[in-house]
This record gives C-alpha cells, structure tokens and sequence, in this order.
C-alpha cells in the first residue's frame, strides 16, 4: 500500500461525503447515501453499516444486501463477523467470510453469494458503536489501501451518527453507563486501600465536532500549531519545580519529548490529515491505529511506551481542539476516584492530593511508572478495571476497597452502611497504628525487633518519619531506572543517593544494587536481553551487572561518592554462588581505591550483603558468610524458585502457602548458621509484612525485618503482643512434626496466644 494512494483513495470517498453529512435530510437518508458512496467507491456489490441499539447490532443501511432486512438483521456483540469486529474492536479483512470461524449466516440478507468481505469498527468514545463493512462477489481480499480508506470513512459516520437524531434513534453514542444499578466491579490489586469519591474522569470527553476537513492547508496549520504549543508545555513541566532537577518524574518527560519530537507520529498524522480529515479527526484516526495494532502486540514494555504516546496524543488533541484542561486542571470539586485508561505518572502528581482519594484503570499493572509513583503518594489503585468506563459514569458515587479487589459504583445504602463500617474500622486501626510510631517494637519478653521499610523513590523516605521505622532496608535502586527513559547518569544517581542519605539522617539505609532484567526489563536494554523464556530465572540482577560492569561501576561510583563521611550500606540481588559476591564486592573495592586516589571524601564504612533470593546459596553459608556483613532474605523471589512456582503467575497465587513447612523449614536452616557466624540476618520480601507471617519469621528466630511501609503499624503491634520465646519453643515442635495446615496451627497459636494479628 502507499500511503499517497491511501489519503487520495480515502479523500474521494470524502469529498463525496461532505456533501451528504451536510445536506438536510434524515440521518437515516444520509446513512443510505453513504452506502452507496462507499459501495461504488470500493467497487463492492455490497456495502452496509450496522450500528449498536439496545446493546445488539442492528443492520441501518445497506446496499446490495435484502432492504427487506434493514432494521431487521440483528447480530449481538461477539456474534459473526460484524460482532467480532465491534467486540474486539478490530478490522477484518477476508478473501472468504464462509470460512471464518465467527462467520454466521443470516438468511434474510441473501448475503451468500458474496465470498470476500472486509469491516471495520466505528469508533466512538473508543469503543464500537457500529460496523462499516463491504463484501464483494470475488474471492480476494481488499486492498490495504481500501481498509485503510474505510477506517477513514468510519471516523466521519461515528460523527454522523453522533449527529442528535441519530443518537437519539440508536441509542448508540450514550455516555452513560448502561446500567444504574449498583455494581460490584472487580479489578487487580495495584496499591492498597481503600477510599470514597465521586467518579471523575481524568480527560473530560472531547468532542470532536467536525471530522472532514473545508481546507486541507489549514487543518495542517493547526496540527504545526498544536505541536509547537505541546512541546513549550512539556519543556515548562520538565522545568517545574516539582519536576525539577534529579526527581525521577524528569526522567518519565524525557520519554514524552522523545515522542512530542517524533517525526514519525507528526507525518502520520498529516497523512491523515491529506486523506481529507480534520486536525482534531486525523489525531484521533492516528491514536486509533496505534491502540489497534497494541491490540496485537503482546509486550507490557512497550505498551507503557504506548500509554506515554496516548497521553501525548490526548494532549494534542485537547491543544488543537481548544478543550483544554483534564480534571486536574479544572480542579477536584469534592473527595473523587480518578478514572482513566491509564495514567502518566506525571499527570497524576498535577492532582490536588487532598482530594484525590483514589485511582482506577482500564489498563495499569504492578511495575507501571503510575502504579509506583501512586504507591508514593498513598493513593489507593485498582488496575485492570475491565469497561469501567462504560460501566461507570461522571459523578457516580464510588467505594474503592483495594484490599478486597474491586470497586462499588452507585451503592444502595446497606453496601455503603457495609463500606464505611469497615473504613472507619481500617481508619481506627490506622490512627492506633500510627500512635504506635515512637514505640519501640519490643516483645513482650523484651527482645527488641527491628523494623525497616522498603523503598524505591525519593518521596519514599518520607516513610521513615511517618512509621517511626529503624531505617530503610531495601533501598530499590532499579526504581529509578524503571521510570527513567534512558539510562540514568551517575550524577543523577548519586543525587538520589546522596538525597535519601540525607533524609535518613542517622537511620541506616541499605542500596541494594540495580535488580533489573526479569520482570523488571529496561527498553534500553532489552536487545541485549534478547528473549527470554522464563526472565525471572534469566540474565538479571547481580548477573547482568557483572557482565555489563559499567553499570556497576557507575552506580558503585555513584553510591560511594553519595555517602562521603557516612556508613554506606550494599547488597547484592540474585547471588547464586559465593564467587558472584565476591566480583562484585571486588568491583565496589576497585572504585573506591579510584576515588580515594582522586583524594575524593570516601563512605567512613562500606558494608556489604548479598540476598539470599537464590536457594543453591543457602548450602554454601558456610563459604559464603565470613565474607559477608549481613544478608537478607528475598522471599519474593526465593518461594517462587523453592516451589518452582512463577510469582506473577495468578494461577498460582493462593497455591503455595509461604507458611507452608517446607518453605519454614528451609528459613530455619539459614537461620542457625547465620546467627552463629554473626552476621545480621533480615527478611526483605512482601511475606514479612504480613502479620501472621511476621509472627512465624520471628519465632525461626529473625530479629530484623524491612516491609512495606503501610505494614510497619500492624506488624509492630503484632511483635508488642508476642512472647517471643514461648513462640521459638512452640514452633520447633511443630516444624518437628508439621501439621497438614501450618497457617491454621499459627493462627491458632496467635488466638490462644493473644497475638494482636491483622
Ligand atoms: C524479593 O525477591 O523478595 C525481593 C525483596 O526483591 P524484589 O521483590 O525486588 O525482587
Ligand atoms: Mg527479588
């Protein structure tokens, strides 16, 4: 297909429509024309349009299938082809409608005679509201160049049949939700919490008003136009304080101005624009395609890639349009749950924290840059909120408990009597928990804990205050290269460093060294990643950096540099072998000799640790830990290597019980010969900030734990109700003799125990 012939072929067809859609008759009189236009323009026998009423497609128009079944041809969302289309928003283009699995037969049509057949959605508000297809009498497939041609075309009916009669008769183009009812909607669990607001939408609806273009040259003028005004905003936010200097949001605009100066996305834009349609409809056609073809694409790296083009999209199209502003810029009314597609991590730090209570996502997952940013402002995130736009509408009211992985929109009173019951329970308990923030966490028998957070942003250090913890005891260094476009210098690593050193003041802070690789792959190291089968047991962590040194050698100069006069804590992801701690120890040893060659101020102590993530290096201890300073614990990672079960999997969520005897058993194990060596041990994974689970680590004997910050308030009360030596006796014996169900047997040993548990 060229391109020139797609924008010529396409900008026929709508120039014959320009008059239609202008001319005073019915919509439906409009819709018979412009089958007719189309038919003859593409050279089908057939050409029809099908719109959604009542939930089912209906056929409104056609030419050259039975009119006897106009208004009369229905076909549900999912049904044949015309159903596949609207449900997966998706072209078809086949050479033998007969022969596709969707296809079903309609005898009213008398369609049979027709073998090649090609549709495309019409879009509205990003869904289908309806079907334009053509069938012809020959066996071959449409040109690309036709398909494109009527995507095209699908853009200007999605305007006609937003035109009031229209809408009015189909129903289609509703923005409400299709149900009133109360509803329950269940999504994936992203940042806990829970919250009450009303439902706001992060882009306030544009509309685009008109679709085909008067004047070609000026329609080009307002899309240079909005351009240049989009980068300007995008240089004022990166040069704004909050974006300022060494924050990681910096790093998220750098991927925005690499694709505001993208020339690709600007020329296709104007190619839509030659095809005859309007700024504001070839934005759109384009920003269309890129969600068709993401559709198809099966890579979470580059789909957030894709949101960050989205964002921009949607921008430019706010710029050209004149509707300006998203709901942050005109500014939060009352408490409210922000609803979006998905989210820059930007755009929600534009928000008034005070009221923003919470977020849903259409899309979202664990790793995305909005998903970490959200975590550090404490706003409760659901993800994967399947339809939730159509399902909820502006100014609905809204209870979003995380915890439980769903959402209520429109809940009848006893729900909300039920919502608020449990808040106000969680609200108390939190209010309890935090009055607990000077208290030591001290057994009962007098053995004191130490509790430590997990961290990852600059704005994460604010934890340490805020809980009262004893330090941060998994600084995730990968953070900042995770929502960074390019890899970040070492000055600005050093510049975090240096900050979250100075933040901690005398409260220790361990940098664990860039786990990245696995699930945690950088787009600008993924060619020499390559693909991976099973990226969590591949070329990661500790074992990419040792062979990519100069990135360990910059971070190592970076963290050295960043605790001139201080304690420098370091630890190592993923080691599998005791040699692997020693390279990079080496590695550290060999950089800090540089820097003090350069009569450089040098860290008053390094101290170095390893993870143990990897089980092969719990039987090397005895090699291993007179070389080491402490070690934590990654329970993350070491349940998914012990039971060999992948810990994104879902499937195997609930399977494996981290109580489990086998996984307890093994902590033990590690546990003796690490005391003995006195080297500090902790527990760094999600499993420690559970209290039941805390409870167990501690009656194996752990001492430290570093947990997520919302978890430091309940874990601590739970240590300040145990007695942790009757506990270490009890749980020998049923480690000697496991019981079937090890949580039940815990959980009633905390009951009977008076262990406050949460
Ligand atoms: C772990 O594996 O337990 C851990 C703390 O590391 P991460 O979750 O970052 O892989
Ligand atoms: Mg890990």
């Amino acid at each position: 297909m060229t391109l020139s012939s797609a924008a010529t072929s396409a900008r026929e067809m709508l120039v014959r429509l320009h008059d239609v859609m202008a001319a005073r008759t019915t919509a439906q009189a409009k819709l018979n024309s412009v089958v007719k236009i189309i038919g003859a323009a593409t050279n089908s026998e057939v050409c029809s349009i099908y719109l959604l009423r009542d939930g089912v497609l209906e056929l409104f128009a056609t030419q050259g299938l039975d009119q006897a079944a106009v208004h009369v041809t229905k076909m549900a969302l999912g049904e044949g082809l015309v159903g596949t289309i609207a449900q997966h928003v998706e072209m078809l283009n086949l050479d033998e409608a007969a022969s596709h699995p969707d296809f079903a037969y309609k005898p009213e049509t008398g369609e049979e005679k027709f073998h090649s057949f090609a549709g495309v959605p019409i879009i509205r508000r990003e869904r289908a509201v309806g079907v334009l297809c053509v069938q012809h009498i020959e066996p071959h497939r449409y040109a690309d160049v036709e398909v494109e041609a009527l995507q095209t075309v699908a853009m200007v009916l999605s305007e006609l049949i937003a035109n009031a009669d229209l809408i009015d008769a189909t129903g289609a183009a509703t923005t409400r939700p299709q149900s009133t009812a109360a509803m329950r909607i269940p999504g994936l669990k992203l940042v806990e919490g829970m919250a009450r607001g009303v439902a706001v939408f992060h882009q306030p609806r544009i509309t685009i008003e008109h679709t085909v273009a008067e004047d070609v040259e000026a329609e080009r003028h307002r899309v240079y136009g909005a351009f240049d005004k989009m980068r300007e905003q995008i240089e004022r936010m990166a040069a704004q304080a909050e974006f300022g200097s060494g924050g990681e949001h910096d790093e998220v605009l750098e991927t925005y101005k690499m694709f505001a100066y993208d020339e690709g996305w600007a020329r296709r834009i104007n190619e839509a624009i030659d095809s005859g349609l309007t700024a504001e409809a070839a934005i759109e056609r384009v920003q269309q395609r890129t969600r068709m073809r993401m559709r198809q694409i099966d890579d979470p790296l580059l789909a957030e890639r894709m949101h960050d083009l989205e964002d921009l999209s949607n921008r430019l199209l706010r710029i050209v349009s004149g509707q300006m502003g998203t709901a942050a810029q005109l500014g939060l009314r009352a408490d409210s749950i922000l609803i979006a597609r998905n989210l820059g991590p930007a755009e929600l730090l534009e928000y008034d924290r005070r009221r923003l209570k919470g977020v849903l996502l259409e899309e979202g997952s664990l790793t995305a840059h909005v998903t970490i940013v959200a975590r550090a402002m404490g706003v409760p995130v659901l993800g994967r909120v399947k339809d939730v736009r159509r399902l909820i509408g502006e100014g609905d009211l809204l209870l979003l408990d995380v915890t439980d992985g769903s959402v209520f929109a429109r809940p009848t009173p006893l729900i909300e009597e039920s919502f608020e019951g449990k808040l106000l329970l969680s609200q108390k308990r939190r209010a309890s928990f935090a009055a607990l923030k000077d208290a030591p966490p001290t057994t009962l028998d007098g053995t004191r804990m130490t509790l430590m957070v997990n961290a990852g942003l600059r704005d994460d250090v604010a934890a340490l205050d805020l809980t009262g913890a004893d330090g941060i005891g998994l600084f995730r260094t990968e953070f900042q290269f995770l929502v960074s476009a390019t890899l970040p210098q070492r000055e600005r690593q050093q510049r975090l460093y240096r900050d979250v050193l100075e933040a901690a003041g005398d409260r220790p802070v361990i940098f664990r060294t860039v786990d990245i690789g696995g699930d945690k792959a950088l787009p600008y190291l993924k060619d020499d990643a390559g693909d991976e089968e099973n990226p969590a047991m591949g070329w990661r962590a500790i074992r990419l950096a040792l062979e990519r040194d100069g990135l360990m050698k910059a971070q190592a100069r970076a963290l050295i540099e960043a605790a001139a006069g201080r304690t420098l804590n370091v630890m190592f992801p993923m080691v599998s072998e005791p040699w692997e701690f020693d390279e990079a120890q080496a590695l550290f040893e060999t950089q800090r000799a540089w820097i003090a060659s350069r009569q450089r101020k040098l860290p008053t102590l390094i101290r170095y640790g390893a993870m143990l993530e990897v089980p092969a290096l719990a039987e090397m201890l005895d090699v291993l830990l007179p070389r080491l300073d402490f070690l934590s614990i990654g329970t993350n990672d070491l349940t998914q290597f012990l039971f060999a079960a992948d810990r994104a999997n879902p499937k195997l969520a609930e399977r494996y019980d981290w109580l489990s005897p086998a996984i307890l058993r093994f902590l033990a194990r590690v546990v003796g010969p690490t005391r003995a060596a006195g080297v500090d041990l902790a527990v760094c994974g999600e499993m420690g900030g559970r209290t039941l689970e805390a409870m167990a680590l501690i009656g194996l004997g752990i001492e430290r734990l570093s947990i997520t910050p919302a978890a430091v308030g309940p874990v601590k009360a739970m240590i300040r109700s145990l007695d942790r030596g009757q506990l270490m006796t009890d749980m020998a014996v049923m480690l000697a003799r496991p019981p079937r169900d090890m949580r039940a047997a815990l959980a009633s040993w905390a009951s009977d125990n008076n262990v406050e548990l949460s």
